[in-house]
């Protein structure tokens, strides 16, 4: 590493892992995306704390868990007088801005902070001819697609820092591609051929604990008519009409993402005709993973595999070896503090991940001593809409314990309806798809007894104690 870089942070809103071609059997619709993996880092463990929109982004901006930084769930808003990594990279001479998503909230004290320019639009925002809120208080219609909008600011705003002086530090926030799917004019003529569905759609939910049935998320069930776009076709069974709603959401959802891919292709190619490709790390991501008809369903939430994790690719030619992957448990919560080793600023005590800098230099995750197991809290106790159980856990590279602690999380917006506890545990080796939960099989009492122990031992250590999960369980899940 020489001299301080640019920092270029895309965030897209829901891309999952599966929909970024360079990741194994992912849906080959990225060449833009993928080419900052072929000529950076590829971390194929990279996963989100809470999988849920706004919590996901104030853990990034911020370094800490949700009960630290208070955004829990959809509804509680960010208080911007907490420090963010971009304010104190502004503080230290970086110039900074952000455009796109910000969902945190608006007025004071939600309102970006620490930016020099900013645009965002109003909570999700539109696709076409979106809103867009300014700093003065004031907003404007922009006519266009959101995600050419958000890239067209992006780039002038690249232009007016271009050539010399403090570096910059830019967040390029997308809103695809969220819900409902909406894809640009241009793309509406793709993926039409249909899909072939993932091994798991037609999951029956067996074996795992009953939020996986209760959950409201299903393609075949739960998608509406602003999702889908139309009206299913006529004279359907019940099997036919579940491929053909996965093909309706898949195309929407892809056509988006392809519009996400240009958008970074315009990015990658400013940064070359500039000159700064070399000084500046580009950060791909996404705030959580999405089920792409994984076990039926659309949407996230859940510390299954296809939610919990988010893509990530880096490049930095001064630092990160190209065409490295990484499987290291890295967290979102670890980027702020990534971000400001990058830039020689010192992290805060408050910030509760950890420099991912050492792997991004190509050194092995066990002999800098890298975690070896992660904390998820999910708060959002059965909301009205997808109606997902409240529950915590811990994942290490070959298990994942899951603990449904019923209701009283307390939560604004949570259902006073409770739930029962209960447990999953899964073998990640036999059982990557996490189809048949092993927490009642006496093989796995040992497992249970450790990852058990340690999920306490990590709440502690993260001062996560909102409030006391009911404890020790009772169990009903992984029945046969
Ligand atoms: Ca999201």
């Amino acid at each position: 590493m020489t001299s301080r870089p640019n920092i270029l942070l895309v965030v897209a809103d829901d891309h999952a892992v599966n929909a970024v071609g360079c990741y194994p059997g992912a849906h080959q619709v990225t060449p833009q995306i993928d080419r900052v993996a072929v000529e950076g880092m590829r971390f194929d463990a990279c996963g989100c704390t809470n999988s849920l929109c706004a919590p996901s982004r104030a853990t990034i901006l911020t370094g800490t868990y949700n009960h630290r930084n208070g955004v829990t769930t959809l509804s509680t808003e960010f208080d911007n007088r907490q420090p963010t990594f971009p304010e104190l990279l502004r503080d230290a001479g970086y110039r900074t801005a952000l455009f796109g998503k910000w969902h945190l909230g608006h007025g004071e004290p939600h309102d970006p902070r620490g930016f020099d320019t900013w645009e965002v639009l109003p909570d999700q925002g539109d696709y076409v001819d979106p809103e867009f809120l300014l700093p003065d208080g004031s907003s404007h219609v922009r006519p266009g697609y959101a995600t050419d909008l958000i890239t067209d600011l992006s780039l002038d705003w690249l232009d007016s820092v271009s050539g010399g002086g403090d570096p910059w530090c830019l967040l390029v926030q997308h809103k695809a591609p969220h819900r409902p799917w909406v894809p640009a004019e241009r793309h509406r003529d793709l993926f039409t051929d249909g899909f072939k569905p993932p091994r798991t759609f037609f999951d029956d939910y067996e074996g795992r604990a009953t939020a996986a049935r209760e959950a409201r998320m299903r393609v075949a069930r739960d998608l509406n008519l602003e999702d889908l776009k139309e009206e299913p076709p006529t004279g359907l069974d019940e099997e036919q009409h579940a491929r053909w709603a996965l093909d309706r959401y898949l195309a929407d959802y892809l056509r988006c993402v392809v519009a996400v891919d240009e958008s970074v292709g315009r990015l990658l190619a400013h940064l070359d005709a500039s000159g700064q490709a070399d000084d500046t790390v580009v950060v791909y991501t996404s705030d959580q993973g999405f089920f792409l008809g994984e076990h039926g369903w659309y949407d996230k939430r859940f510390m299954y595999r296809e939610s919990l994790e988010s893509p990530l690719l880096v490049r930095y030619p001064r630092l990160v070896p190209p065409g490295s992957t990484t499987d290291a448990l890295v967290l979102n919560v670890d980027f702020a503090q990534t971000f400001l080793e990058l830039a020689g600023v010192d992290p805060l005590p408050r910030m509760q991940g950890r420099s991912m800098v050492p792997l991004l230099a190509g050194e092995d995750p066990v002999e800098v001593g890298w975690r070896t197991e992660s904390y998820y809290r999910y708060w959002e106790h059965l909301d009205g809409s997808h109606h997902v159980a409240a529950h915590r856990g811990i994942r290490t590279h070959d298990r994942k314990l899951v603990h449904y602690y019923g209701s009283g999380c307390g939560q604004p917006g949570a259902s006073e309806q409770t739930t029962e506890v209960e447990w999953e545990l899964f073998d990640l080796v036999a059982d990557p798809e996490e189809m048949r939960s092993v927490y009642d099989d006496p093989a796995y009492a040992d497992d249970v007894r450790t990852l058990t122990a340690a999920l306490d031992r990590l709440a502690t250590e993260l001062g996560d104690d909102i409030p006391e999960p009911t404890h020790p369980p009772t169990t009903k899940a992984g029945r046969p």
